[in-house]
């Protein structure tokens, strides 16, 4: 089958029918939607898309994969494609597309993934994002699982970020996060809870945070052109109150899945 008839079929397997029931209160994890399917989380460092993965994890009971923790944990296990992994690693080079692709895949077969999983991390670039659809399409994970995967895109003003990322100081005493913007200490540079110095990551200051953030934009562009022609796409404005910024999440999230 090629690409163009396979792209017809996810677009025109939409999802369906969404239900909105209005309880008085929700379940830990939500009963309502019981195929959330695939969530891909898109949002440049500091756009706190991981406070939303842990949540829609908590909600759909779901699990949160990350390719920096299955690589972790890849090479820490031995298996072959962690081996293969470190032999790159040891270099300093970065590890290939189709190893990492391995390490998911295998993860995505175990069967917590059935209903659905969050993925940070990837797909990082188009041809990720292309294996990424083959699999599913090919029914690869859960098999009774037809939902398309929804792309999340947290976005947050570049000066937000710039002050997020260059105002984080943490406690080298108790490993305690502050913030001299959102989360000062009581008392200016010490530790609440200590009293110890607080200390500046190396790689938060302003020129290496705005290469980061500049990385992350310049690779995500084409993802969210990809996922956005095929409708996929959810942008969320990240710089409203967390609340707000989760109830955007879950909304998107709910309206994909297959409710019951
Ligand atoms: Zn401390």
């Amino acid at each position: 089958m090629g690409t163009d008839s396979a792209l017809r079929d996810w677009i025109n397997n939409e999802p369906m029918e969404v239900r909105t029931a209005s309880r008085a209160s929700k379940p830990a994890v939500d009963q309502e939607v019981c195929n959330v399917g695939p969530v891909i989380m898109l949002g440049a460092p500091g756009a706190g898309k991981g406070t939303q993965a842990k949540l829609i994890s908590a909600r759909y009971g779901i699990p949160q994969i990350s390719t920096g923790d299955l690589l972790r944990d890849n090479v820490m296990r031995g298996t072959a494609l962690g081996q293969e992994a470190r032999k790159f690693m040891d270099r300093g080079e970065l590890v290939p597309d189709n190893l990492i692709y391995g390490m998911l895949s295998d993860r995505l077969k175990l069967a917590d993934c059935n209903k659905g999983f969050i993925l940070e991390g990837f797909p990082r670039n188009l041809a990720q994002a292309e294996l990424l659809y083959h699999s599913l399409h090919n029914g690869f994970f859960g098999a009774d699982c037809k939902v398309p995967p929804i792309v999340i895109s947290i976005a947050v003003d570049y000066n937000s970020l710039l002050q997020r990322l260059t105002g984080r100081r943490s406690c080298p005493s108790c490993g305690r996060i502050y913030n001299i913007y959102t989360q000062p200490p009581k008392t200016a540079g010490l530790c609440d809870l200590d009293g110890a110095n607080l200390m500046m990551r190396r790689d938060d200051t302003e020129g290496v945070i705005s290469d980061r953030l500049r990385a992350y934009e310049s690779m995500t562009v084409p993802l969210k052109a990809y996922y956005g022609e095929r409708g996929r796409l959810v942008n969320v404005d990240g710089n409203q109150p967390l609340e707000q910024v989760t109830a955007a999440t879950m909304q998107a999230i709910g309206k994909n899945g297959n409710s019951v």
